[in-house]
């Protein structure tokens, strides 16, 4: 191993250098991209954890998934497995992908219900928001139950 750090020419920016002159660089290197790794790491389990929140859900997990659902195809978002508690007191697990720009996507498994109002669910038939006590939409007489 050492003859052949000591045979091999190991240049920075084109100028030839000793292998313990490219090792600081090559660790120096790495440390900069592990420092941007773990900063984009927080943001997407904050990025996470809000959304979660705005589901009135809590966040109890979330694990880094390199290679989780829906990996292939996406490199540069991040894939996590999150696990939190629903409105409803209930565990969920789901997986997200999330990146810097894109926001969070969930992918396969149940994601925490903020598109619509605990309160009201809207007709499939012209789009009017119907109250949960109620059947049959007001507007058009739409029913879930046929
Ligand atoms: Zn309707």
């Amino acid at each position: 191993m050492i003859s052949l750090l000591a045979v091999t020419t190991y240049k920075v920016f084109g100028k030839p250098v000793s292998p313990a002159v490219f090792l600081l660089w090559f660790l120096g290197a790495l440390a900069v991209w592990l420092s941007f790794r773990l900063l984009k790491d927080r943001l997407d389990r904050a990025r996470i954890a809000d959304y979660v929140k705005q589901g009135g859900g809590v966040v109890a997990r979330i694990v880094w998934n390199p290679l989780g659902r829906g990996w292939l195809g996406e490199r540069g978002d991040r894939i996590y497995e999150v696990t939190y508690r629903t409105r409803d007191g209930k565990m969920v697990s789901a997986t997200c992908k999330t990146s810097m720009f894109s926001g969070v996507y969930w992918t396969g498994a149940p994601a925490p219900n903020i598109e619509q109002s605990p309160e009201s669910i809207r007709c499939l038939s012209c789009d009017a928001s119907i109250p949960e006590s109620i059947e049959r939409c007001p507007k058009c007489g739409w029913s879930y139950e046929r």
